[in-house]
């Protein structure tokens, strides 16, 4: 089964925990087992992982963050420098595509024959892996003006928020709306096509940007707050507008999204599997009384490794386990297919028309 996997940091995990990705996962394991402490967890993602797992296209970001051991020096201390940061995270994926191992998507025709391509997918274990590119918060945005010179750089997602508030406006863990330019931010988005990832809006933030910006939505990794509460969660509300926006939602393996309660690095990892996870996408068909707002967005290489994931997932090639819990569920092959790969494709054929 393909899947489409919606939200996963490549080159962060490349450059700022200087991983090579063309390494199986066992051996960037092994190599950082000498520096306990230094490390995002243990790691699950890496091109031949993804491969393994079937995982062919991907959205993929540019995260401008980095030193995560003292929170205010997590950010970079100017938007020149997350700018100029986010340079050398395309490049990595510009020389991964120069040497086959990605592909990147930037439009329905590239996305089309992508797929066609995926067919002889099976025998072929070195066929690139396809990737739409994201910016998840908008620290590397220095003005409104920067939203189309990155549309031509190949960005076609903007999360204008990430964590904490920003100068546009307010993201996890912060209480607030948009800021002074955050409207202007999201007007250019809509008059260039950058679509937008309500990703990590805080609640206020989410319901004035979806009053401003008028173009295709998407959740690229965002469980249900009816399960767990918490504002990275999404209220039914929130769902139920997606909806109507036609907005495909990504579920999030990060175990403290999926179980009420569970604490970063003291709740046992053994108490959470991807049946929980499971959950959040069946609560949210419930909910839509359709399965077709439904697909992945695993943030499995986001700033923790398989401590923090269910335990029944050893790397992101157990992806594919979820077409089997979905399956004990009763959910169709057609549902299965789209909640797998089919949603997400359907959505960008949609937003790029
Ligand atoms: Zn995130």
């Amino acid at each position: 089964m393909l899947i489409f996997d919606a939200h996963l940091d490549l080159a962060w995990n490349a450059l700022e925990w200087n991983r090579d990705l063309l390494q199986p996962v066992s051996t960037i394991r092994d190599f950082e087992q000498q520096f306990p402490g230094c490390v995002p967890g243990d790691a699950t993602t890496t091109l031949p992982a993804l491969r393994k797992g079937n995982i062919g296209i991907v959205i993929a970001t540019l995260l401008p963050r980095f030193e995560r051991t003292h929170a205010p020096r997590t950010f970079y201390q100017s938007r020149v420098s997350a700018f100029a940061a986010m340079q050398g995270q395309l490049a990595w994926y510009r020389t991964m595509c120069d040497a086959g191992q990605m592909a990147e998507l930037s439009d329905v025709t590239m996305l089309n024959s992508h797929i066609d391509s995926l067919q002889n997918r099976v025998s072929d274990s070195s066929a690139p892996v396809g990737f739409i590119l994201s910016m998840e918060g908008s620290w590397a945005v220095p003005d409104p003006s920067y939203v189309e010179r990155w549309y031509n750089m190949g960005l076609r997602i903007l999360g204008p928020a990430h964590y904490g508030p920003d100068d546009y406006g307010h993201g996890t863990g912060s209480e607030g709306g948009l800021k002074e330019k955050g409207p202007e931010l999201l007007r250019e988005m809509d008059r260039v096509g950058m679509l937008l990832d309500v990703t990590h809006l805080s609640d206020d933030c989410f319901w004035e940007a979806l009053d401003i910006y008028t173009g295709p939505v998407l959740a690229s990794h965002h469980n249900s707050r009816t399960l767990v509460p918490g504002d990275r969660q999404l209220t039914d509300e929130q769902v139920r507008t997606l909806l109507q926006r036609d907005a495909v939602i990504g579920l999030a393996l990060d175990s403290w999204m999926i179980r009420p309660g569970w604490v970063r690095g003291k709740t046992d990892p053994q108490t959470v599997c991807l049946a929980d996870a499971v959950d959040h996408i069946d609560h949210i068909c419930q909910l839509a009384g359709t399965t077709k707002h439904c697909g992945i967005g695993s943030d499995l290489d986001g700033g923790f490794g398989k401590e923090q994931c269910p335990h029944d997932l050893e790397t992101i090639a157990d992806l594919q386990k979820i077409a089997d819990i979905l399956s004990e569920r009763d959910y169709s092959d057609d549902d299965i297919a789209g909640i797998m790969h089919g949603n997400w494709i359907d959505f960008f054929r949609r937003a790029w028309g």
